[in-house]
């Protein structure tokens, strides 16, 4: 298993008892409190929504990191929240918006901010169900881009990746037709 770089670069000593941590093979360990820091990634979700021109919904960041940058909506799952839950609200937050799952694509791993924290993004498909779209949040506008004309840079790698995969598959469903 691959260990978190940013647990070893960060995590020296305990939170709890400040004795230096000891690293093991899924964690590390506070030897005197017996504190486990556990090496695993936040969870988050990417949401993307067409419109009825095929579409692609965009956000423009307002927060670190990379402000300015266009992202998918969404964000991180709060804990005792499911992921259905996180998925209403954040769409919610960023778009003032109502939406629904339509289908659950894939997970792609990256990292985020500069601290390099570790995350597994989870990306759906949603449809909007009701409500003006109005970027409020961490969103500072919203925007429709066709596929063929996505913003050079995105935020995150995770996100690259994924839309670079979205536009394969589209060209090769066209390619058919
Ligand atoms: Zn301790």
């Amino acid at each position: 298993m691959m260990f978190n770089q940013y647990l070893i670069k960060n995590y020296h000593f305990c939170p709890r008892c400040k004795e230096q941590l000891q690293k093991q093979d899924t964690h590390l360990l506070c030897p005197s409190c017996n504190l486990k820091i556990y090496n695993n990634p936040s969870l988050a979700v990417a949401l993307i929504a067409f419109n009825k021109k095929g579409e692609v919904l965009l956000n423009k960041r307002k927060i670190p990191p990379s402000p300015g940058s266009w992202d998918t909506v969404g964000g991180f799952v709060d804990v005792g929240e499911t992921v259905e839950q996180a998925i209403k609200r954040e769409f919610n937050e960023e778009t003032q918006a109502k939406c629904e799952i339509v289908r659950y694509w894939g997970s792609y791993p990256d990292i985020y901010g500069l601290e390099k924290s570790p995350t597994i993004n989870l990306f759906f498909e949603v449809k909007i169900l009701s409500g003006k779209l109005i970027a409020s949040d961490d969103a500072a506008e919203l925007c429709f881009f066709p596929l063929d004309q996505l913003p050079k840079k995105m935020a995150f790698a995770n996100t690259q990746v994924f839309l670079d995969l979205l536009i394969k598959q589209e060209k090769a469903k066209n390619d058919l037709h």
